[in-house]
């Protein structure tokens, strides 16, 4: 709205009077620069709200603080996804992209054979700037890929892998842990299947699903095997 309003008025031709400058120093701003590192600003993705939806400034008490609630995503408020992007100064909010944030999530169903340290870690090139991948093992005993990496909120929420080996495949399937409301027809998080733009007109949603319960990982404590950590090796966007 600020914006909006500021944007307009530069616009404009200014008289004399507004558009002299008042003179500042750097150290003008100091107090102001640091309540800001600590501060972020946070999106609901939600259809109702659009992708003009409001962004809110928040403040948290510390940087620290504000680094572990980025690192500590997925939040969901009301089961609709916050997205959550760092202040950075100079940078207008109006100009962040709110479509890619942080998820973990499981890949599980592979063969015993897949769960190695070279598969984990070409599997992590298949996602968008992979942080962690780890080995886990769940209270049955079974082994799964732990994953933190960025998805893009605008796509339909990926739910398989593919592998080839020579002439033989493997696959596997994503689970999703602090999942928000998620769209079993078309795949995208911030609506129900009910509410899908995408559904044909008086179809049944039933008939329509492509995605299930299963798309959500269970909370349950896991132990991990072994963890590769490719932060600052993979932050391309696979194709
Ligand atoms: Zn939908």
């Amino acid at each position: 709205m600020d914006t909006e309003i500021l944007r307009s008025l530069m616009n404009c031709s200014l008289t004399e009077e507004e558009a002299k400058p008042v003179l500042l120093e750097e150290n003008d701003l100091i107090d102001g620069v640091v309540e800001c590192e600590a501060s972020a600003f946070v999106k609901v993705h939600a259809l109702n709200l659009g992708v003009a939806g409001p962004i809110i400034h928040v403040f948290f008490p510390s940087i620290e603080g504000k680094r572990w609630v980025m690192e500590s995503g997925p939040w969901c408020f009301d089961n609709h996804l916050l997205i959550i992007k760092n202040w950075v100064r100079g940078e207008d909010p109006m100009d962040i992209s709110f479509d890619e944030c942080k998820f973990s999530f499981q890949v599980r169903g592979l063969k015993e054979e897949f769960y190695t340290k070279e598969v984990a870690n070409n599997l992590s090139s298949s996602f968008m700037a992979c942080e962690i991948m780890e080995l886990c093992k769940d209270k049955a005993g079974k082994n799964f890929f732990r994953v933190k990496a960025t998805v893009n909120v605008q796509q339909p929420i990926r739910r398989f892998v593919n592998f080839q080996v020579g002439t033989t495949h493997g696959a596997g399937y994503l689970t999703y842990g602090r999942l928000p409301y998620l769209c079993f027809h078309c795949g995208l998080m911030g609506h129900l299947i009910r509410q899908c733009p995408k559904l044909p007109e008086g179809a049944s949603p039933q008939k329509h699903v492509v995605y299930g319960l299963w798309i959500k990982a269970p909370a349950e404590k896991s132990k991990v095997e072994f963890r590769l950590i490719t932060d600052g090796l993979n932050h391309d966007k696979p194709s």
